[in-house]
């Protein structure tokens, strides 16, 4: 089968049989790591190579913490402004869709959120053009999420590039395409991403933030959202997501495994562009999105006859092509294609559809 979830999503296969076999004896130590003090040596190396592992494959600089939370991505909606302004300061958002106005509400609660453009309506097909886009002057810094899950709609380089040149901290959400290409991490203030679309289970989120934008949480704090808390203690203040942590290890070994970012990047465009382009030549199916601000990740499609979605998610589902069913916000089927899904996913899929159009045409 090949699963198509926008998340949890699909793992590895390599990744899984591994995790099976380790499941009753993790490497000779006669328990599984669920069942393991994360304070053990053993442990202790799992985690340690496990930043090292990502650090390796994101190429995060030696200036960066990279720190493990629990609480997905959406905790980090109320961690960042928490962290990074007081309650009378400005900090900038983009709106490209239902995670950026979630994130953008969260914000309002704890600081006065200027929204530089977008949210006139809760799902856009295209990002506002650069030119309308309105900074404050004192925004202590800009976020934007970078794949719009929902839609498949991603910022591309032009925008990140237009917002580093504001020379604010540029903090950014991505759950939903981190690690799908190369980036320069060098360029960000804070990354975050919850861990269960490229990286693993559910519960987790990953957060690479620049050194000096740690240690100036507000009083109020929670302990728990204090950066500082998972930068002192090497995320283990309290007991980790141990499991959630070791799988993830064993998906950053198995991006190492398969050529680095770079190949997984290679191979994903790839799968887009096939996906994308059989989309586009078929009158049977159709993609809403503009043209080059799609998603290597979350691919939305329609049919174009009304009345066959229902037969199109039971008939495909009996194809072993799980999850099609698209946002009910969005409506329509979502095909999303993390960086485990492999390429012959996406060639089951177009064969799939184009002999469901052949039957219905
Ligand atoms: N941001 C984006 C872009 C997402 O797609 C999601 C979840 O799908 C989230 C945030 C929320 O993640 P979590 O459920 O880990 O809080």
């Amino acid at each position: 089968a090949f699963n198509f979830s926008a998340g949890p999503a699909t793992l590895p296969e390599a990744v899984m049989r591994r995790t099976q076999e380790d499941l009753l004896d993790w490497q000779n130590t006669g328990m599984s790591v669920m069942e393991m003090s994360h304070r053990s040596a053993d442990y202790m190396q799992l985690a340690h190579e496990m930043e090292a592992d990502l650090r390796e494959v994101m190429v995060i600089p030696d200036n960066y913490k990279v720190l493990f939370i629990h609480g997905g991505a959406s905790l980090q909606f109320a961690a960042i402004p928490l962290n990074l302004a007081t309650s009378d300061d400005t900090v900038d958002y983009l709106n490209t869709g239902v995670w950026s106005t979630k994130a953008i509400k969260e914000a309002s609660r704890y600081t006065n959120v200027n929204v530089i453009a977008g949210g006139e309506t809760a799902n856009p097909t295209e990002i506002p053009p650069m030119s309308e886009w309105k900074f404050s002057d004192d925004a202590k810094y800009i976020h934007v999420c970078a794949n719009e899950t929902i839609t498949g709609l991603e910022l591309q380089q032009e925008h990140m590039d237009f917002l580093f040149a504001q020379g604010k901290p540029v903090i950014v959400d991505m759950s939903s395409n981190i690690m799908c290409r190369e980036i320069d991490v060098s360029k960000y203030g804070m990354i975050y991403a919850g861990a269960q679309k490229n990286i693993g289970p559910a519960g987790l989120a990953i957060v690479i933030v620049r050194e000096d934008l740690v240690g100036h949480a507000r009083d109020i704090t929670p302990t728990l959202l204090n950066w500082q808390t998972y930068a002192g203690f090497e995320s283990m203040f309290n007991t980790p997501a141990t499991f959630a942590w070791y799988l993830a290890g064993m998906v950053f070994k198995w991006i190492k495994d398969v050529g680095g970012v770079k190949a997984i990047a290679e191979v994903n465009q790839r799968k887009a562009e096939k996906l994308y382009s059989y989309i586009d030549s078929s009158e049977f199916y159709e993609n809403h999105i503009a043209v080059d601000q799609r998603s290597w990740m979350n691919v939305t499609f329609s049919l174009t006859k009304e009345g066959l979605d229902a037969e199109f998610l039971a008939q495909s589902k009996a194809a072993k092509l799980l999850s099609l069913k698209g946002h009910k916000a969005f409506g329509g089927m979502r095909a999303s294609i993390y960086n485990a899904m492999p390429e012959e996913g996406v060639d089951a899929l177009i064969e799939f559809m184009q002999s469901f159009a052949d039957q219905h045409a």
